[in-house]
């Protein structure tokens, strides 16, 4: 049997997160059947009243810096980059988003009427609900986190990693910046053409490292076939901050060649 759109609006009021901005990294795929599919999830948070928050990046709008720019321990390979030769160029107003990465729920988030889209060329959040205009124009090309900030110094809100792990939680780059850990330097290109600087996050595949300072913040229900592990936004960046400050490497991804892991571990660009 598919899961409905009740059922799921269902467990956001169970789990008390009607009427909250909700930073949702979702797998459309683990909630098994849904009958109405991606549309079904958002409309469940909708109808409860709440703000959804989800990043809608676009890797395709990175872009080589400028000739002579470099800074160092900044995490960059530099072939890679150099190697980035069909940049699309970032009109917010088009649907462009890296959707293998990204999921279903953020394509069709930013295919709706209304959404807010923010102001960076490679790792904008998008978002539906009440106070999502306000949210994501905190976004800039060098303030990647604005609307984290502003959700962190406001009423309870939360992250919910449906079906996926800390690996996809975003916010967890958040935390590294608040902990002191500088922010990568990117470059990114707009639809005119015109190169931006940037900043983002690094490498996330060591975040489950985490997991055990978060868990006993952790609310974990099923839904349809899967899995929502929830946790309040504020309370899980100050649980994280501490960890981070005083053991720096906790993030690594365990592979001694990451260069994003090994300068994000020593600061992260001197800028
Ligand atoms: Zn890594």
């Amino acid at each position: 049997m598919p899961i409905t759109q009740a059922q799921i609006l269902e467990a956001v009021e169970q789990s008390d997160l009607a009427n909250r901005v909700v930073c949702l990294h979702a797998s459309l795929k683990s909630f098994g059947p849904v009958e109405g599919g991606a549309d079904a999830v958002i409309d469940a948070f909708l109808s409860a009243g709440c703000t959804l928050i989800v990043p809608a990046f676009f890797y395709d709008n990175q872009a080589p810096p400028p000739p002579g720019w470099s800074i160092p321990q900044n995490g960059l390979d530099p072939e890679w980059i150099a190697g980035r030769t069909h940049v699309v160029g970032y009109d917010p107003d088009a649907n462009q988003i890296t959707r293998e990465a990204m999921g279903a729920i953020p394509a069709r988030v930013i295919e709706r009427p209304g959404r807010a889209r923010g102001n960076h060329p490679s790792d904008s959040f998008a978002g539906l609900g009440p106070r999502a205009a306000e949210l994501i124009a905190a976004q800039s090309p060098l303030n990647i986190f604005g609307p984290y900030k502003i959700i962190f110094a406001g009423p309870p809100a939360w992250l919910v990693l449906a079906g996926v792990g800390l690996t996809a939680a975003t916010a967890i780059h958040f935390a590294e910046e608040l902990s002191g850990r500088r922010l990568f330097r990117r470059w990114g290109m707009l639809k005119d053409g015109t190169l931006c600087e940037t900043e983002e996050g690094g490498c996330s595949d060591g975040f489950e490292n985490l997991a055990p300072a978060v868990a006993s913040l952790e609310n974990r229900i099923a839904v349809g076939a899967g899995l929502w592990r929830i946790y309040p936004f504020r309370e899980f960046i100050d649980a994280l901050v501490p960890i981070l400050r005083a053991n720096p490497s906790i993030t690594h991804c365990g592979d001694p060649e990451c260069l994003r892991c090994n300068d994000a571990a020593r600061g992260g660009p001197l800028v």
